[in-house]
């Protein structure tokens, strides 16, 4: 698969002067790997709270970006990492303390099982870590992802992410299982994920292989955010459990309050994991991440290996950790997502009144998605105008983007400091945008 609005150089029209020779010196400087968002690229310079600026001086509403969610530049995540920077930045080899203060203050957000913290610096290497831990503990090597998930670029964990393509081939002791599709599926969704997770672990079984973990992105997110109904990972969580294999829920989108529901997206289910990884919007674009596991299970892998990452939980990246947390409190920010989050679907809901091209509304809190279909009773996917709503939106100066295995889930993912007027800015464009595209 493609990536999801990719830049196209072949096809693309009315891009400056300026634009252009940035872009042949990222291709020059940085190689072919890179893509760029939209048709037509953007240029930006400068971000505050929800809004970023292009070279131009344009302000963009930002409906996309989970890392900043706290807003991007929050004043006071920027203060507490200056203030640090400026003081001491170290490794975990001598002894500080803002690593521990930041470690007790995350692990009192997490169920009290869940008792050790390890840092990295991205979701990658957390789930990455939470691989090996999980190998260590379980003695199995076996895997289960989605169809469509996406987990890291680590040799290993890349090849546990599908939604990577073709490209990256899975290694053999991974398994993939369809994801928990309320809209496409029919049954009871959490027990139909959690018998696809059972045939896994058997085809595992039978091909030799001991099953290690079940790996979820807990809002499934690129395989077109499937949140509903809340606690259908339960009979899956217990399935990976009964053949031996530990639970992770990788937290890297939905944590830090996005969910509008507490904390974790794992906690909407009501289950408690054996390993939960979490990065993008802990250091507010800082890069910091972490896994969170139950201590005997990194009893055994800590006996056996030591740890040392050179940045992970450095003084500075703790300080911002410490800042962001701050900020979600004091700006109740959980409460915001809920409610800027419903009153959001509440309007497409009426947008959907009017544009049959809107086939479902779905999401927890500030991580919404809207699947859109040519035709309500086939639910056929309307790819190509998924495409021209996204880069529709971006002439009219709004961010968002798609994911889904066709493509056609727009995925709406503000920063969480998203108000109810940004919503109704976001809502007329939508409305504007589809208007103008006509009937499917
Ligand atoms: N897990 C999920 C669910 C993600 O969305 C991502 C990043 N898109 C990662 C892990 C990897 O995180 P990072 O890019 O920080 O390595």
């Amino acid at each position: 698969m493609s990536m999801i609005n990719a830049f196209d150089a072949a096809a693309a029209t009315g891009i400056s002067e300026r634009d252009r020779a940035l872009i042949e010196r990222r291709e020059r400087l940085l190689g072919p790997a890179y893509r760029l968002f939209y048709a037509h690229p953007v240029h930006l310079v400068r971000g505050e709270g929800v809004w970023l600026y292009d070279a131009d001086g344009s302000a963009y509403l930002d409906v996309y970006n989970n890392v900043a969610s706290v807003g991007h530049c929050h004043p006071h995540v920027v203060a507490a990492l200056s203030k640090q920077a400026a003081t001491l930045n170290t490794h975990t080899r001598y002894l500080t303390d803002g690593i521990l203060d930041y470690a007790e203050r995350l692990l009192a957000l997490l169920p009290q099982e869940l008792a050790h913290v390890m840092f990295t610096c991205t979701g990658s290497e957390a789930n990455d870590l939470a691989y090996r831990a999980a190998k260590a503990f379980t003695g199995g090597t076996g895997v289960i992802v989605t169809e469509l998930a996406y987990h890291g670029v680590t040799i290993a964990i890349s090849e546990m992410s599908p939604s990577l393509g073709d490209g990256i081939k899975l290694a053999p002791h991974v398994r993939t299982v369809p994801a928990p599709d309320a809209y496409r599926g029919s049954g009871d969704v959490g027990e139909v994920f959690a018998s696809h997770v059972r045939a896994a672990i058997a085809d595992m079984k039978a091909h030799g292989i001991k099953p290690a973990a079940l790996l979820v992105d807990t809002i499934f997110s690129s395989d077109g955010v499937l949140a509903d109904p809340a606690g259908f990972l339960a009979p899956a969580a217990a399935a990976i459990r009964e053949a031996g294999g530990l639970m992770i829920a990788d937290e890297v989108q939905p944590g830090f309050g996005r969910t509008g529901a507490g904390m974790w997206g794992f906690a909407r289910h009501g289950i408690v994991p054996d390993i939960v990884t979490m990065g993008k919007p802990m250091g507010n674009g800082h890069p910091m991440a972490a896994m969170v596991a139950r201590p005997e299970i990194l009893d055994s892998f800590g006996k056996r290996t030591r740890y040392f990452n050179t940045f992970g939980g450095n003084p500075v990246s703790c300080a911002v950790g410490m800042a962001v947390l701050d900020v979600i409190e004091n700006e109740s920010l959980i409460d915001n997502a809920r409610d800027v989050g419903a009153y959001l679907r509440d309007g497409l809901r009426g947008l959907a009144n009017m544009h049959e091209i809107i086939g479902d509304i779905r999401g927890a809190g500030l991580f919404v998605g809207v699947e859109l279909v040519t035709d309500r009773a086939t639910k056929n996917p309307a790819t190509a105008a998924t495409a021209k709503l996204v880069n529709g939106l971006r002439e009219k100066r709004i961010l968002i983007s798609a994911a889904g295995p066709h493509a056609n889930v727009l995925k709406i993912r503000p920063p969480l400091v998203f108000s109810r007027e940004n919503a109704d800015q976001f809502l007329a464009s939508i409305d504007e945008v589809l208007t103008g595209l006509g009937q499917p």
